[in-house]
């Protein structure tokens, strides 16, 4: 076990006992559900979307350490950011999971994130870490089509 690997641990662990963002919205949030059968995660994400920008976003879940932990470090990294930087953090957090490489580049704010490349090891798990991400990205879409 490296000290790498030790501090990813700590960095997981964290915000699995500490979610950031946890809670739900009212009003004109947008409410979308995910669930990987798989573990058994299941995930209910509230999305609030003025203009452009992510200006508040809340998560219930209820699963195993890494989905909740990258369900935590996915608000940090998106919250009060446009919708279209959220999709490139998206882009650039999935392509960091499916790699098989450990050169993915992610914006400062982003440096938790890298806690959660140790899961690559573990492809059941890589389920797990995506979930909040796929059911971000629904989110998005839904608060597209109601803004229509
Ligand atoms: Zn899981």
């Amino acid at each position: 076990m490296s000290l790498a690997d030790d501090l990813y641990r700590e960095t997981i662990l964290d915000h699995y006992h500490h979610p950031r963002n946890r809670g739900e919205l009212g009003g004109t949030a947008v409410k979308v559900e995910g669930v990987n059968p798989l573990c058994g995660d299941e995930l209910i994400l509230y999305l609030e979307v003025q203009g452009d920008k992510i200006t508040d976003v809340k998560l219930q879940a209820k699963g195993c350490s890494i989905n909740t932990a990258s369900g935590s470090m996915m608000s940090e990294a998106v919250l009060g950011h446009s919708i279209e930087e959220a999709k490139k953090t998206i882009e650039t957090f999935k392509n960091m999971m499916m790699s098989k490489s450990a050169d993915g580049v992610l914006p400062e704010e982003m440096e938790d994130l890298e806690a959660l490349q140790g899961v690559r090891k573990y492809p059941v798990r890589i389920k797990c870490a995506l979930l909040p991400w796929n059911t971000l990205l629904e989110g998005i879409e839904e608060s597209n089509n109601k803004s229509k």
